[in-house]
């Protein structure tokens, strides 16, 4: 599949050689909530922590300057892998995080002035407005619920059709639209967003944008630049890194104009009983001893997804979906939640089994050793739009394989004779 010796590469997932449910071989399909990790991030943690580890930003000692060194270079390789600069990735724990911290900047009363020309960008009230889309993980969205609880702004949201795209008819963006927050690639449908038109619209009136690239990132070949966004968030944990590590990407003038989030140690210039002065960021962003080894940890995750090559994981996990739409569509009664169409979509496939509970489908399958999510996977008013409670939803990386969708598309059937809806 795209060129991929699959075989090879899964031998460097242990986990992937343990057995589950007495003895049957794990059949992971679940890495769009968690990936797992290639002996390369896990050595590379682990030497960190052997050889390296010292408080970073800090110290005068040999150690202090090493762990200093992996970490800013683990920060370089992840900026390149994302095409942004260095200065443009700050460290925080997971994607959820990051957009919290963009939403912190922009309530009224946390906008400082002396930050940079762009600060007003920031100021946030009464009457205007944050736009999201129907299809956010609750990540992208409560941030902005509560964010508008608190300045008086107004929520509004493209809606989803039929087919899980977006309806860009929906909505007008208005000059009181202030920011534009969207997901690149739904964790439930699979669809991939326009991304170029939503930010060609954020900027005809002068909003700002925020890409929640969590289930881009891992996939796809991404280029923060290029697409124009103002803001990105993304995990470690869901591109073969480790837990606990995320980033924000921020344009470097909007960055250096936003207010900190945490206050303390290592975020400031100048501290005096009076008051005190902020660091340039990255490191105003990043109070107190950072993520170190997770760090270094996802710089390796990055090496590993390069040297294998975007192009070719997207390209192996868009086989896997087709394999996945294909096979589904043969069972009776089952309706995939999403486009089918790839043009439209990633690696992600959600789907229902008439007559049978999500959770009765996914407990069929994890009997069998099938790991899938089942529920409302974090998008409550999604499933509400599509009339559903849960869905099962199978998500791939680069170490799945052809005969895994077999497994799935088998438990399913065996779901559907367990279940006597045959
Ligand atoms: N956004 C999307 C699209 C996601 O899929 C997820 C994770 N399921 C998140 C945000 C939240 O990521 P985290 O829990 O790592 O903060």
């Amino acid at each position: 599949l795209a060129g991929l010796d699959v075989g090879k590469l899964r031998a460097d997932f242990p986990i992937l050689t343990r057995t589950v449910r007495d003895g049957r071989p794990l059949v992971y399909l679940d890495s769009g909530a968690t990936s797992h990790r290639p002996r390369q991030v896990l050595d590379a943690e682990r030497t960190f922590l052997e050889q390296h580890n010292g408080a970073v930003h800090r110290g005068a000692h040999q150690l202090a300057e090493e762990a200093t060194d992996a970490y800013e270079s683990a920060r370089s390789r992840i900026a390149a892998f994302v095409g942004a600069d260095p200065g443009e990735v700050v460290f925080t724990k997971n994607t959820t995080e990051a957009i919290n911290l963009v939403a912190y900047a922009m309530s009224n009363s946390s906008v400082r002035t002396g930050l940079g020309p762009e600060t007003e960008r920031f100021a946030l009230g009464p009457g205007d407005e944050i736009v999201i889309t129907e299809l956010e993980h609750h990540a992208n969205l409560v941030p902005w619920q509560e964010l508008c609880r608190r300045t008086g702004a107004t929520l509004r949201w493209y809606s989803v059709d039929d087919e899980g795209r977006l309806d860009l008819d929906s909505i007008e963006l208005t000059e009181r639209t202030k920011l534009v927050a969207f997901a690149h690639q739904s964790n439930v449908l699979g669809t991939v967003l326009p991304v170029a038109e939503l930010v060609r619209r954020a900027q005809a009136v002068g909003a700002l944008t925020l890409l929640d690239a969590a289930q881009s990132v891992p996939h796809m070949p991404v280029h923060l630049t290029n697409l124009g966004i103002d803001f990105a968030a993304f995990s470690g944990h869901k591109m073969l890194g480790p837990s606990g590590i995320g980033v924000l990407y921020g344009r470097a003038e909007l960055l250096a104009a936003m207010p900190p989030f945490l206050t303390g140690g290592s975020m400031i210039e100048l501290v005096r009983m009076e008051g005190s002065t902020y660091a340039p960021p990255p490191q105003r962003f990043e109070a107190g001893v950072p993520m170190t080894s997770q760090a270094v940890g996802l710089g390796a995750a990055v090496d590993y997804l390069s040297a294998v090559g975007m192009d070719r994981v997207h390209a192996h996990e868009l086989a896997l979906a087709r394999a996945t739409l294909d096979g589904l569509a043969e069972v009776p009664g089952v309706r995939v939640v999403g486009p089918r169409s790839l043009e439209e979509r990633g690696g992600t496939v959600a789907f229902v089994v008439d007559g049978i509970h999500a959770h009765d489908v996914g407990q069929v399958l994890d009997d069998r050793g099938v790991a899938v999510r089942v529920g409302h996977h974090c998008a409550w008013p999604l499933h509400r739009r599509f009339g559903v409670a849960a869905t099962v939803r199978a998500s791939f990386a680069v170490y799945n394989t052809p005969d895994e969708v077999g497994a799935l598309i088998d438990g399913v059937r065996a779901a559907r004779e367990f279940f006597g809806v045959s």
